[in-house]
């Protein structure tokens, strides 16, 4: 667990113990270590001699959620194994859970059903999970973590006891930056809104090739990005954020602010910016956003990416 995550610890162990909450929905900081405050809460509601609001990490529960052999914890998450556009919680998956609701307990004092992405219930399982939110049994905890909880169902959010995770102040995430990813350390920190858990989707000569064909977007220069940077190994959703967020900072550069991510480039930018049609840069928005729905679809990526990269070209007149 993080140092900036100490006192939300505190305050949820402590509710977790007092049992003030059926379900409890931990929301932001997704890539500020969410999931590793998560897992030291589960162990704490686990442990069968806690100290001091904290797990005791030697118990034959604490040992066993080390073994990620825990027969009174329930993970509830979509399938990875399946191809999908997008992930979902299956209704059938939801039943199982039901059932372990009303089973008895093992050796915990509770019984704790996690999932790791609320955001992965559609409408029929997040409805079949609402019967037991509702009721649930007095030694059932239920964690749910989500990144935005504007996309989860208002029936599921009142009945759950929803608490925002603190995010790290600059200079604490910058400092873990520097010690996972030492090469623009800062540049992507920014790029990550300030999460410092992040792994740089594009290698540094990537970087430098990417900014070099934005700044002057030829034609021969765009063909050797499209080949160099073949979105099938790199990822189109990574491109296309990328993409995005070149052009809010176009934007913003032109507007006479300073650039949000790209702030480096941003004197570099404004010889560029001068010359955008505000029209064909939100088309080209709006492109953008609408393929970020679609980046896991099979499609010819490629040469998709490389028709984005003439649309930019396209958008300076
Ligand atoms: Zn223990």
């Amino acid at each position: 667990m993080y140092s900036w995550h100490t006192q939300d610890y505190l305050n949820l162990a402590a509710n977790i113990q007092k049992r003030n909450f059926g379900a409890l929905l931990l929301h932001g900081a997704a890539n500020s270590g969410r999931s590793e405050l998560t897992n030291e809460l589960i162990q704490f509601a686990l442990c069968q001699s806690p100290q001091d609001l904290h797990a005791c990490g030697q118990c034959s529960s604490c040992i066993l959620w080390r073994e990620d052999n825990h027969p009174d914890i329930v993970l509830l998450a979509a399938d990875n194994s399946e191809e999908r556009k997008t992930l979902q919680i299956k209704v059938e998956q939801v039943r199982e859970v039901i059932d372990f609701a009303s089973k008895s307990r093992h050796l915990s004092a509770c019984k704790i059903i996690h999932l790791p992405d609320a955001e992965q219930l559609n409408i029929s399982s997040a409805n079949a999970l609402l019967k037991v939110l509702e009721e649930p049994a007095p030694d059932c905890i239920f964690i749910l973590q989500a990144n935005n909880i504007n996309k989860l169902l208002a029936t599921i959010k009142s009945r759950c006891f929803k608490y925002q995770l603190t995010y790290p102040a600059w200079d604490d995430a910058l400092k873990l930056v520097v010690e996972n990813n030492p090469d623009n350390a800062e540049f992507w920190l920014r790029y990550f809104n300030g999460e410092p858990l992040f792994t740089p989707p594009f290698e540094n000569h990537e970087l430098t090739q990417l900014k070099a064909t934005l700044l002057k977007p030829g034609i021969d220069a765009i063909f050797a990005l499209s080949k160099d940077l073949d979105p099938k190994r790199v990822g189109m959703a990574s491109l296309l954020d990328f993409m995005l967020k070149w052009l809010s900072d176009l934007f913003l550069v032109k507007h006479g602010n300073n650039a949000n991510y790209f702030v480096s480039d941003t004197s570099a930018m404004q010889g560029l910016a001068a010359k955008i049609n505000n029209d064909k840069l939100f088309a080209l928005q709006e492109d953008l956003v609408f393929l970020s729905r679609w980046s896991e679809h099979p499609l010819n990526h490629k040469l998709q990416f490389e028709n984005i990269l003439f649309k930019y070209q396209q958008i300076y007149v």
